[in-house]
């Protein structure tokens, strides 16, 4: 997408708002299937926490796509944007045992990650299809929130509890299908992915049923120019090579699935924000923008960096900035940043703006979320409205006027 292009969305929709670029979640996806095109069954959920809008659900599901959820409400979602139930797999933590059992009733297939609820759900529903989710207890990931393989970390079953898990699964009568890991966002040194790949192939031996094997995802994206990526091409080389030789140790030709978020839409979003006002104090010139952490809370919650370029102005001299929000708390988006010259009225983009942005967007100081637009063919599709008053006061209950008094 051009800068130009962004700038007439702002003008056409108003800011603040998010745009997504098809093309590009179209080509990621194309990447990841072409690195592992040497594996025979090959299945790409999509990690839908990362960007839930409906349309996009859509869009994937039109490559071919299948979904990974981690809530009820996702997996309806995924049914609502036309999923098949077969095409949606369940990866959720700490959830109760009744929303599994619902979840399992509309035929999506789950994925356990801990033993109490794994035998409870085995002892009354043998021989239901059941994933399970192992920690191998690699440290992977770019940041200690998003990192979910280590020693301390809640998700999955422990690779060293893997003799209690068997006698429950034999004691049960379980079907276990297929066997899941995630490690964590952010995989730079595929070396590590491939040792974990290790552990789940060893774990896969102690299971006879098996279907697919899940890698879960983690792939990390360039967030700035000359930024380093997970090299996708190289690790589907060597683990598609490894993969089909495990399936020939294992007697069958197993389905290889990956569910990644951030890799299929990171980069293809942008978020268009408007400078309120430019206040140069004794230290720092700010540049205050018409959203907060209310709708972009990467920044302040992992202290991820965003690309940020004012569309307005795209050439001229360059200044610092430190990039800040509306809100009534600190909300900064970048501390001295080089960025054209800003002046008020100019429309700033964020980058990478696709992943756990919108997705992780609120509605802290009453204010509404922004509108969603898809970028296609050449033309901006509203995917969701700017929210309203009404949006505010939805689901609210006011005190009868009597008890008001
Ligand atoms: C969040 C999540 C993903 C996606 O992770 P990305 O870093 O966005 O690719 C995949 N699988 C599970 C189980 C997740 O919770």
């Amino acid at each position: 997408m051009q800068a130009n292009d962004l700038l007439h969305l702002a003008e056409q929709f108003g800011s603040p708002v998010y745009v997504y670029d098809a093309e590009k979640i179209q080509s990621q996806y194309n990447r990841l299937t072409k690195a592992f095109s040497k594996v025979p069954n090959l299945r790409i959920n999509y990690a839908m926490k990362a960007l839930s809008n409906v349309a996009i659900l859509q869009l994937l599901r039109d490559m071919g796509s299948g979904l990974d959820t981690v809530s009820i409400q996702e997996v309806l979602l995924g049914l609502h944007a036309g999923y098949a139930p077969e095409k949606i797999f369940y990866t959720p933590n700490g959830v109760s045992l009744e929303e599994i059992e619902e979840v399992h009733a509309l035929g999506v297939q789950i994925n356990i990650d801990n033993l109490s609820i794994l035998e409870q759900f085995g002892a009354k529903h043998p021989h239901v299809p059941v994933c399970i989710r192992i920690n191998p207890h690699v440290m992977a990931g770019g940041n200690a929130n998003i990192s979910v393989g280590h020693i301390d970390s809640k998700f999955g079953i422990s690779v060293h509890q893997l003799p209690h898990l068997v006698r429950i699964v034999e004691n049960t009568d379980m079907n276990i299908v297929g066997i899941h890991m995630h490690t964590g966002s952010d995989i730079l040194d595929i070396e590590v992915f491939l040792y974990a790949a290790e552990i789940l192939f060893d774990a896969a031996k102690n299971f006879k049923n098996l279907e697919f094997l899940d890698f879960g995802s983690g792939f990390k994206v360039p967030y700035k120019k000359d930024d380093i990526e997970t090299d996708i091409e190289e690790l589907g080389k060597k683990l598609s090579k490894r993969f089909n030789a495990f399936c020939v140790e294992y007697g069958k030709d197993l389905t290889l699935i990956f569910e990644p978020g951030k890799f299929l839409v990171s980069e293809a979003g942008f978020f268009l924000a408007k400078v309120n006002v430019v206040k140069q104090t004794t230290s720092t010139v700010f540049a205050g923008i018409d959203t907060g952490f209310n709708h972009l809370i990467r920044p302040m919650l992992y202290g991820s960096q965003h690309h940020i370029e004012n569309i307005s102005h795209q050439k001229g001299k360059e200044r610092f900035y430190s990039v800040v929000g509306y809100i009534c708390e600190t909300d900064t988006f970048a501390t001295n940043r080089k960025i054209t010259e800003i002046k008020e009225g100019d429309i700033l983009c964020f980058r990478n703006a696709g992943a756990y942005c919108f997705s992780m967007a609120s509605n802290y100081n009453s204010r509404y979320k922004p509108a969603e637009v898809l970028w296609m063919n050449g033309k901006g599709h509203l995917i969701r409205a700017h929210e309203t008053f009404e949006d505010l006061l939805k689901n609210q209950i006011p005190l009868p006027v009597e008890a008001a008094v």
